[in-house]
């Protein structure tokens, strides 16, 4: 006997829970099937709340947010253990937890758990140990299974002292030193976050940068305030040849023949698609060499009833993206007409220390499309609310058209960028014009000033070229 439901959803993170509850919300009947005992997946169990709150917690126990402000050094607590450590962490996912229940039982959502499996276009199975199959039809499906970290078969993963961003929360103890392998976001992140707890850390990244999707002038300033605020090394475009474990300490050899030792290797290089015993075959869907199911714009897959969204569809990857692409496919399962599309307007923030955010066009992808472009920039060195907390090596950095002053992209660096990136998000996403800033009137003191000085310097930059390019002195606005 099987149970049949207008949608099953496989997998309960942020996909799979803003899915099923956007088709339960129009009145369909919905089966959420997770694996794990506990909801929210890899954003809850293992990867944007842990890792934002062992920030936080990072933070407040190196005093580094008022390091220097009041003539004052603030040291990490000598006596600092794992446990205190991961203590609010736990506190906060247990709260995750009960709001996503909450949220799963006030949309009437049916939920079973165990490891799903499809057993043809139209049905799958769940397994749990101990128990009998459960079977499950749909006249529709949701494939949101998300992703979990690349662990290529030369790297000697064991948990301890070479491991991986999921193994990094039952880590025993915070190691003296600590090697990470990547200079993505989640190596980038965890790198702060250890270094803040005083931990010496070394970054080695194949590419010449940190952060090659961010604006060159935001990754090269994030690397120079790891160093000067952490102590933080970069080894950049350096090729790791080798990663060994000889007497319990991690030796990492790059390209130039350096090795490196540490107490702990964190490799983070890259996740690939949990796809694998999904039964995809045997419902006619493809993924590709790294488990990642392909779709279309409508977010379907190669069995048209059946949807994906989420880490497992691949790029962005991103919790918040995760959410909107599955409120979408279910929108088109059904076809209702609520949201068609995901919005173009996305924000990326990452949590560093100090936190990068940035939205629409960088200037080198301006360039690289070859659109009319200019640049404006403002210091929080400038901005009092900087000077009042400290983050004067922050700054907002805008791009624009500078025929129409159309806005085209921006990036902070700095306290709040992620939040104040939403400033810039909502300007691009109605189209609008730097005009918006200068108009606009800011609270006082912030960092969100920022935006109407950066669009004067903009304004002053445009004329400076013009008038070089007549051969006129240059006016102010
Ligand atoms: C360290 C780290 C930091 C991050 N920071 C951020 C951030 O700051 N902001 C941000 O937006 N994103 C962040 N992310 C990314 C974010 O966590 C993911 O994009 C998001 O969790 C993807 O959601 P999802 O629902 O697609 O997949 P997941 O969250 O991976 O959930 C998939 C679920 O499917 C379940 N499942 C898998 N296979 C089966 C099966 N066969 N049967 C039943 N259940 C199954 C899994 O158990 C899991 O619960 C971070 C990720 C990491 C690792």
């Amino acid at each position: 006997m099987s149970e049949h439901f207008d949608l099953v959803v496989i997998g309960a993170g942020p996909a799979g829970e803003k899915g099923a509850a956007q088709a339960a919300y129009f009145g369909k009947t919905v089966c959420l099937v997770e694996r794990a005992p506990k909801p929210g997946g890899a954003a809850v169990n293992s990867g944007t709340i842990p890792s934002k709150t062992l920030r936080e917690t990072a933070l407040v126990f190196s005093g580094l947010r008022q390091k220097g402000l009041y003539g004052v050094e603030f040291h990490v607590r000598p006596d600092i253990t794992i446990g205190d450590f991961m203590h609010r962490e736990r506190q906060v996912v247990e709260t995750s937890w009960q709001l996503i229940e909450e949220n799963i039982a006030r949309h009437g959502i049916a939920t079973v758990q165990g490891t799903a499996h499809f057993t043809g276009p139209q049905s799958v199975e769940v397994t749990r140990h101990g128990q009998e199959p459960h079977a499950l039809t749909g006249s529709a499906f949701l494939v949101a299974t998300g992703s979990h970290p690349w662990r290529p078969s030369y790297v000697p993963f064991d948990g301890a002292v070479v491991i991986d961003s999921d193994d990094v929360l039952s880590l025993p103890q915070i190691p003296p030193r600590l090697i990470v392998i990547g200079g993505g976001v989640i190596g980038c992140e965890y790198a702060c976050i250890f270094a803040a707890l005083g931990v010496q850390v070394t970054i080695i990244n194949s590419r010449e940068r940190l952060l090659t999707q961010f604006d060159h002038d935001v990754s090269d300033a994030l690397r120079q305030e790891f160093t000067r605020r952490l102590g933080i090394q970069t080894r950049l475009g350096a090729e790791v040849t080798s990663i060994e474990v000889r007497d319990g300490l991690g030796h990492v050899t790059v390209g130039d023949g350096a090795t490196l030792v540490a107490e702990c290797v964190l490799f983070c290089a890259g996740r690939e698609g949990s796809t694998a015993g999904l039964g995809l075959g045997e419902a006619g869907v493809a993924t590709n060499a790294r488990g990642f199911i392909a779709v279309d714009e409508k977010f379907r897959t190669s069995t048209t009833h059946i949807y994906a969204a989420g880490d497992v569809i691949g790029f962005p990857a991103l919790a918040s993206t995760s959410m909107e692409q599955a409120r979408v496919a279910v929108c088109h399962a059904f076809d209702l007409k609520y949201k068609q599309a995901v919005s173009a307007v996305l924000p990326y923030g990452v949590w560093t220390i100090p936190e990068v955010a940035t939205v629409g066009l960088s200037e080198h992808e301006a360039r690289a499309l070859d659109l009319p472009h200019e640049i404006g920039k403002a210091s929080f060195r400038e901005n009092a609310r900087g000077q009042i907390i400290g983050e004067t090596a922050g700054f907002v950095k805008l791009v624009f058209n500078p025929e129409d002053q159309r806005l085209l992209g921006a990036a902070v660096i700095g306290e709040g960028a992620c939040e104040l990136i939403h400033v810039a998000g909502a300007v691009l996403g109605f189209g609008g014009t730097i005009d918006y800033f200068i108009q606009a009137v800011f609270n006082y003191p912030t960092l969100g000033e920022a935006f109407k000085y950066a669009a004067y310097d903009g304004l002053q930059r445009r004329s400076k070229r013009v008038s070089l390019q007549a051969g006129l002195p240059s006016i102010k606005p």
